[in-house]
């Protein structure tokens, strides 16, 4: 049976002893960051995500939520809300929320170590936290003072959940094309109407209340995504001085039935004249969502992440045990009918693959959410800007490429249960079911792309990436005459090279075609995204080199990092001549012609 076992070891490698986060918390002056405290908080919510959420992730995909049509309300899977009122009581909503608001003002890196571990015990689970810690963003950076108290307030104690409202029916990836309106009212307030679809916890019996964070346009408002304002629409109307009302005028119509993530409800949502706030400035809502859609967009890589892990652990355990044919090269276990799976290279390829992108994406991942950090708490200015630059650079390929490579890694780990694994009872088929949607919401990655190759390197002369490549650089250099690294370094080096000069020769072709980006985007995000783990796991083997590690554990962590330099990294050579094929092979079909 499928089982989750919190990967501590390696979160810890990677957070403090190959990030340093210990020693930049120091910097930043967080008084809760030290370390038995953060030991305890990682210990704790392994225990929390194995003991209470992991035993809850197959009922949830069996049972799903029940939308009542007459009432609107949702039920959701059995255990679900006992499980999220304990992760209230134990305090894990606040753990990163200011302590001025009820939170314990821990690191948001330390925060996505745990929401790793949540992820991976219950992914479905987990949207419901993390719908809640996208609202504290806004809320907390756009919202008046008055708004933070009557509703960031609840919602970081848990007593109400948030969500974010954006897709209708005609308008998904593009935002500009929303039609949902809002009205002013006399008294201040905004009258919401339009309907919402796919909206994530939208509905649910966790707790009374759900403040829908909504974007709708004003009658007067310039088309497109200048239009937009941001709107905050409770469940149940809250008054300005925080007296809980009537029900609002929101109600769910419906829930999906969908492939995976059956205990996360995704509802449609229909807004009658609902009453609501405005939150941040009118028609720049988009300013204010996209505070909650960066930290969504990290939190959903966190989801690719912590999947990748669980079908890892639990394929590693079936490889071991399972005993079928025997090593090409002479018998493995004379005293069994036959060799366990894992003597196969192909299944070793599989685990590998698995195996080097979990930890790659773990320390790709937690040092993004250092530079959340840094730009929230650092005092100096030129520091925050680099973190901003650069946590923009990487948001995209966090988001990108960690979900991609959960799909990919899923069916790798189902695929090396044979059968066992396409049959419901291995858990493992749930698993790759579940990572499907992560490619998709939270802009997909072809969002992800343009975002990446479009904005942060074309828009914004790539500010971000020369950051990230100053980084790589000064390891390199700094390791340049350790011979124990020079298989990583030189590699490294020059893949990084061959990166910054395929970027300029993409974004020169595209200065004369606009197609050239839109037709690179994709290759370009995969590629910038192997380059990115390269470095990690180059990074890695020089920290597991120079610390006091058991031999053993310096050992798993360099032929690890040898197996993606030789057999993952090279994928970046398909991207890049596929890149260079240029625009045309993928323009010069007229569309009419795709069906003749
Ligand atoms: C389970 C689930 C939960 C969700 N939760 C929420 C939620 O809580 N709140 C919310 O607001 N929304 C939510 N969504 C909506 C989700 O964010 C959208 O489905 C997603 O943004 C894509 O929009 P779309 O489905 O309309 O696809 P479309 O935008 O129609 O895109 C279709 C395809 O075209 C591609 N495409 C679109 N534009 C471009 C372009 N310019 N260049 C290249 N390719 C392009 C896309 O990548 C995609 O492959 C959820 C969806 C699901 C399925």
């Amino acid at each position: 049976m499928n089982s989750y076992l919190a990967p501590l070891r390696d979160i810890r490698f990677a957070l403090f002893d190959v990030i340093g986060a210990e020693a930049l918390y120091q910097k930043l002056g967080i008084v809760n960051a030290q370390r038995e405290i953060m030991d305890a908080v990682l210990d704790e919510a392994a225990k929390f995500t194995q003991n209470v959420l992991a035993p809850l992730s197959a009922v949830g995909d069996e049972i799903g939520c029940v939308h009542d049509k007459t009432s609107g309300a949702v039920t959701t899977p059995p255990g679900f809300k006992e499980a999220y009122a304990k992760f209230v009581e134990a305090g894990w909503n606040g753990l990163t929320a200011p302590e001025a608001m009820g939170g314990q003002d821990l690191p948001e890196s330390l925060g996505a170590a745990a929401k790793e571990m949540i992820d991976a015990a219950n992914l479905s689970w987990g949207n419901y936290p993390l719908l809640s810690h996208g609202a504290t963003e806004a809320l907390k950076n756009h919202g008046e003072a008055w708004q933070k108290e009557v509703f960031l307030r609840p919602i970081i104690a848990g007593q109400w959940t948030g969500t974010m409202c954006l897709t209708e029916a005609h308008c998904g990836s593009d935002l500009g094309l929303l039609k949902t309106r809002a009205e002013r009212q006399a008294d201040g307030t905004y009258s919401i109407t339009g309907t919402k679809i796919f909206i994530t916890g939208g509905e649910h019996d966790f707790t009374d209340n759900i403040i829908h964070l909504v974007l709708a346009r004003l009658p007067d408002a310039p088309p497109g995504v200048k239009g937009i304002s941001l709107f905050i629409v409770p469940k149940i109307r809250v008054a300005r001085d925080g007296t809980v009302g009537a029900r609002n005028n929101v109600m769910c119509g419906s829930i999906e039935h969908k492939m995976g993530i059956h205990g996360s409800v995704t509802c449609v949502l229909n807004f009658d004249g609902a009453q609501g706030y405005s939150i941040g400035e009118l028609n720049k809502g988009l300013v204010a969502m996209f505070t909650m859609m960066n930290t969504a967009r990290l939190a959903v890589g966190l989801q690719g992440l912590g999947l990748i892990d669980r079908a890892y652990q639990n394929a590693l355990r079936y490889t071991r045990e399972r005993l079928q044919g025997r090593s090409l090269s002479g018998v493995k276990n004379p005293d069994k009918p036959a060799d366990p799976l894992i003597v196969h290279a192909d299944i070793r390829r599989m685990l590998l693959t698995c195996k080097s992108l979990a930890e790659g994406s773990r320390m790709l991942a937690l040092h993004a959410a250092t530079q959340v950090d840094i730009l929230h708490r650092s005092q100096d200015a030129e520091e925050k800007k680099a973190a901003d630059e650069l946590l923009g650079f990487l948001t995209p390929i966090v988001k990108g490429m960690l979900t991609e490579w959960s799909v990919e890694c899923t069916n790798h780990a189902m695929q090396c249960f044979g059968g066992h694994g396409y049959i419901n009872e291995s858990g493992m088929e749930q698993i790759a079911r579940d990572a499907r949607i992560t490619t998709i919401y939270e802009g997909t990655t072809q969002i992800q792309a343009l975002d990446l190759l479009g904005r942060k390197i074309m828009q914004l002369q790539g500010s971000g990436m020369r950051r990230f490549l100053a980084m790589i650089q000064s390891f390199c250099e700094a390791n340049a005459q350790d011979e124990a690294l020079t298989e990583f370094v030189l590699p490294l080096a020059e893949v990084t090279k061959q990166w910054g000069e395929l970027t300029i020769e993409i974004g020169r072709k595209a200065m004369g075609n606009a197609d050239e980006v839109g037709a690179a985007s994709v290759d370009y995000l995969f590629y910038s995204g192997y380059v990115a783990l390269a470095y990690w796991w180059a990074r890695a083997v020089a920290t597991a080199h120079a610390g006091s590690y058991p031999d053993d554990y310096k050992t798993m962590k360099r032929e690890t990092a040898r197996f993606y330099f030789a057999r993952i990294l090279p994928r970046i050579h398909t991207h890049a001549a596929t890149m260079r094929s240029g625009a045309a092979n993928l323009q010069s079909l007229d569309a009419a012609l795709f069906d003749s």
